[in-house]
């Protein structure tokens, strides 16, 4: 196969392994390329209310306050005096 490729003249530097590899026909204008990155953003975190402590925390996660996740005790809150 290799063989054949390099005799119809299609061996090029994009061969890897076996196939060919697709290569873009044209290059896409700084407006297009712009205008697709223009949608790109992150949407805002997603905040909800510990139903424990009442403080704001992320979904589906173990609240950062309180250690609890679905009104069970999972991390043990630090100690602050084990700090000092
Ligand atoms: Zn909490």
């Amino acid at each position: 196969m290799l063989k054949q490729m390099v005799l119809c003249g299609k061996y090029v530097s994009g061969l890897i392994k076996g196939g060919l590899m697709p290569v873009p026909k044209r290059r896409h204008s700084h407006s297009r390329k712009n205008k697709r990155r223009s949608q790109f953003k992150l949407n805002p975190l997603n905040y909800i209310e510990c139903p424990k402590c009442h403080t704001p925390k992320l979904p589906h996660r173990v609240c950062p306050n309180c250690g609890n996740y679905k009104d069970v005790l999972v991390v043990p809150p630090k100690e602050e005096k084990e700090k000092t």
